[in-house]
């Protein structure tokens, strides 16, 4: 497919003729199997902590959500759940949690190297906006990926949703070139459906990963958590240009990035299986996709890591959701990926 800009990606999002969105979503299936084969990455997520430092308008864990009990867990369980990700068979662990900085950078060092150390993992991290030092260190001691959306191109929704820290220079899209100077796998993403994201915005953000060296990149909904200001009633929107945060526009949006950066490792994410739950996971990896990231956080913690209401899978032992998700991998006839993985992008 020829792509000239984002008015490209604009009229495919617009497009309203379904036979042409099924041949769209079709074309990305041809193109992931061609660049990226058959093979399902499944990376273990662990979900450290859920206490953080920000306020964001969309997630359920944002510091204002003063009646959630918080949580940060310790290094021996973190360190339990990459012994079960390496013992699934799992080539990746993913250490995700809210922008908490008591998880110090000594800590997640520690547990970087002890998991490096005893498993044959690649490590992802997803921990927020910290500082240089930390990314440094965390890479010195073995961290190999980093994620981190940019979640809209629109500058002023952005700040209206994600409020800045004190004193904060860098935006997420510095840090993102800078994990990449620091030699990271750089993933990035957004979510589909913001309150105030319109048709432009959306197409602008999917080209943006065209333009960008990303190695992965994570679509999922808006989901709307009822104790965030994003998820009460009479949220204002653009009206009748506003994305609505359903699976048709997820799926096309997974068939976009995989069509716009045909190499990049792209997630079925848990937020779309949340809002299709019989089908979600499977119609990302008929799109596009070539990445789950089953959740491996033990029950009692995930529970309290609700960024939003109802996520798929939050109430069943880790071991149960793995072997779900490999079922559903196979029935579609793919296979599972052994490994960590190659490195896509240009850094390769
Ligand atoms: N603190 C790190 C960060 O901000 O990158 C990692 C954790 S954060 C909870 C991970 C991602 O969850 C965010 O990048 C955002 O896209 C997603 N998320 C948060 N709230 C959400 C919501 N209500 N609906 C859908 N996705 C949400």
């Amino acid at each position: 497919m020829d792509w000239t800009g984002a008015t490209d990606v604009l009229r495919w999002l617009r497009e309203s003729d379904p036979a042409k969105v099924r041949s769209l979503l079709e074309e990305a299936d041809a193109v992931r199997r061609r660049e990226v084969g058959d093979e399902v990455h499944l990376r273990g997520l662990v979900e450290v902590s859920n206490r953080c430092v920000r306020d964001c308008a969309y997630c359920g864990i944002a510091v204002s959500h003063r009646d959630l009990v918080r949580y940060r867990m310790t290094a021996e369980e973190v360190l339990a759940c990459a012994r079960m990700a390496a013992r699934l068979g799992f080539g990746t662990v993913v250490l995700q949690g809210g922008e908490d900085y008591g998880l110090t950078r000594e800590w997640v060092a520690g547990v970087v190297r002890a998991i490096r150390q005893e498993t044959p993992l690649a490590i992802t991290l997803s921990l927020g906006e910290r500082p240089d030092e930390d990314l440094i260190a965390w890479r010195e001691a073995g961290a190999d990926r980093y994620l981190l959306r940019f979640e809209t191109t629109d500058q002023d929704l952005y700040r209206q949703i994600h409020p800045p820290l004190p004193g904060e220079t860098r935006d997420r899209f510095q840090i993102l070139a800078r994990l990449r100077e620091l030699d990271y796998e750089v993933g990035s993403g957004i979510m589909v459906g913001i309150p105030g994201q319109t048709w432009e915005t959306l197409a602008r953000d999917l080209w943006r990963f065209r333009e960008m060296d990303l190695d992965m990149i994570g679509i999922g909904p808006f989901i709307p958590h009822p104790e965030t200001p994003l998820g009460r009633p009479g949220v204002p929107d653009a009206g009748p240009d506003q994305v609505p945060a359903n699976e048709d526009t997820v799926l096309r949006c997974v068939a976009l990035a995989r069509l716009l950066r045909p190499d990049a490792n792209i997630p079925s994410t848990t937020a779309l299986a949340t809002i299709n739950r019989e089908r979600g996971r499977e119609h990302g990896l008929q799109c596009g996709a070539n990445v789950v990231m089953p959740n491996l956080t033990p029950q009692r913690y995930r529970v309290l890591y609700e960024i939003y209401p109802a996520k798929a899978s939050a109430d069943e032992p880790p071991e149960r959701t793995a072997e779900a998700v490999t079922r559903r991998v196979l029935a579609l006839g793919r296979t599972i990926a052994r490994g960590p993985g190659p490195r896509r992008g240009r850094g390769r």
